[in-house]
Formats: structure tokens, sequence, C-alpha cells
């Protein structure tokens, strides 16, 4: 028997919010908040970008953080899949971009297994918009051919990223989640054969205004971020692209050391 639908179908719209910077934020993601019935929003985006959206849109935290455990994974697609089927559009709001260690891929495979209409909207991910707004280009003609984005968290079985592979690769990293294992990466890429005095740049709430930038070596890396009481948010990006910063931004790393040293 042919089911015959009474609602018009609903859709999903994963929408990538950017590193934090409201402005960062591309039309089309600006375009689709405006058009959301419901947002879920996960912790990591600036509630800035709210603005855009409708007065009467049902807004949706999911975050991670916040004290409580996470929302399960399970019940943000549920919500997602009832809120669609009902003919409604869905928006869910991303850190970065939606398909940068964000789950995008899982969510978008669901929804489309279970028949619903999903799009995604990039985003610029953190690896790349807070090195940037840092100063430091990912990549650079004279030293780095490539780069490399990684998890710092491991799966649960354990397996996690070949650091020594990294090591060896001559790669820039830039390694996502990794701030409560900074010791053990480090000690891996040493192990690896990367260089003890390989400059390493801590990028913590990037492109928002109260970002903060560590600039160290990989045998202090994880001493500095203890002692100078960096935390997650923030990506660590490894290579000597980080020495290679723009001449004025390293001046300002230098100014932000200074403040950061008069302040602590
Ligand atoms: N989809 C996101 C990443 C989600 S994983 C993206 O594309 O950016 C969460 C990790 O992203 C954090 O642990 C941190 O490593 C990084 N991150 C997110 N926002 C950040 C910011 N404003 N500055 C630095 N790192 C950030």
């Amino acid at each position: 028997m042919q089911t015959i639908r009474t609602v018009p179908p609903g859709r999903v719209i994963l929408v990538g919010a950017g590193p934090g910077d409201p402005e960062l934020l591309t039309l089309k993601a600006v375009r689709a908040i405006a058009s959301a019935d419901v947002l879920l929003i996960d912790d990591l985006v600036n509630l800035a970008v709210l603005e855009h959206a409708r007065p009467e849109a049902r807004r949706v935290a999911v975050g991670k953080r916040g004290g409580c455990e996470s929302t399960p994974q399970e019940f943000i697609e549920r919500l997602m899949f009832a809120e669609a089927r009902a003919g409604r559009t869905v928006v869910r709001l991303k850190g970065g971009d939606p398909f940068v260690f964000g789950r995008g891929g899982e969510e978008c495979a669901h929804l489309r297994a279970l028949g619903i209409a999903v799009e995604v909207v990039p985003g610029i991910t953190s690896g790349v918009g807070a090195a940037s707004a840092a100063g430091i280009p990912v990549t650079h003609r004279d030293c780095s051919q490539g780069v490399a984005f990684v998890t710092g968290h491991s799966k649960k079985d354990g397996r996690g990223p070949d650091w020594a592979a990294l090591a060896r690769s001559g790669l820039t990293l830039v390694v996502y989640m990794g701030m409560a294992r900074s010791r053990q990466i480090a000690a891996a890429l040493a192990e690896g054969g990367m260089r003890a005095d390989m400059p390493v740049a801590v990028v913590q709430n990037g492109t928002r205004e109260d970002q903060r930038r560590l600039v160290t070596r990989l045998d202090r890396l994880a001493d500095d971020i203890a002692a100078q009481g960096f935390a997650s948010p923030a990506v660590i990006i490894i290579g000597e692209v980080v020495a290679m910063a723009a001449a004025d931004s390293l001046d300002s790393l230098a100014a932000d050391g200074a403040r950061q040293a008069a302040q602590g």
C-alpha cells in the first residue's frame, strides 16, 4: 500500500557556524539560520549567531559541556527526525565545519537512511580559523607542504592517531581535542623522532574576543599549558609554520606573552 504524506516534507540543514567570531558565518549559514523552525545548538557555537534566527524559532541546546552529561546522540537524532517528519526546517548548528570532528557525517547518513532530506552548509573549521587568526599559516611554501587535522582523543578501544607516522610526515599538525592529553601527544611525537624544539602553538577560543595564544616548543608544551592555564576549546599547532608566522604577528605574540605575564 502506498503511504500518503499529509504534511509537506521537512528537512535538516547541518550548518557550520565557524570557529567563534559570528562574522565568520557564511551567507548561506545566515540564510539557513533565518529559515529554521527548530535550532539544535552545539556548545561551541557562539550564541551571537542566533540573532539571525526568527524569534519564534524553537532553540534546543544540545551541548556537551556546562556541567551536565552530554545530550545523548540518539536523542539529538530522534529529535531531528521527528521535527523534520512533522514538516519543519531543522537547523543543526555545529562549531567550525559540520564534517570535521563534528559527527556530522554520522548524523547525515542516519537521517538520509530514514528518508529525511539533509543539506550541509560548510563552515570555517577551527583548525584553520584559529591558526589564521593567530597569524599562523597552516602551510608555507618553504617549510610545510601540507597539514593534517588530527584528534587528540582516542577511541574507546584505545585506537588513536599514529603519532610516529605523523612525526615523520613533515606535515603541519593541527590537533583538535588535544588539551587533556598534550603530554602524551608530545611524548608520542618525540618518540616518533620529532625534535624537542619543534615550534608549537596553542590557540584557545580562536577568533573570539577572548582568543589567547601560547607559543612554545614540543618538549615544553604540557608544562607551559599548565603554567599559563590554557584550556579547551583550543587547537594545538605543531610545525615549522609556527615560527614562520608573520613578523608583525610574532611581535604581537610577544606582546601577548608580556600581557599575559603581567595579568598572571
Ligand atoms: N567541527 C569543529 C570541531 C569540533 S571538535 C570544527 O570544525 O572546528 C571540538 C574541538 O574543536 C575543540 O576541542 C577544539 O580543539 C576545537 N575548537 C573548536 N572551536 C575552537 C576555537 N574557537 N578555538 C580553538 N579551538 C577550537
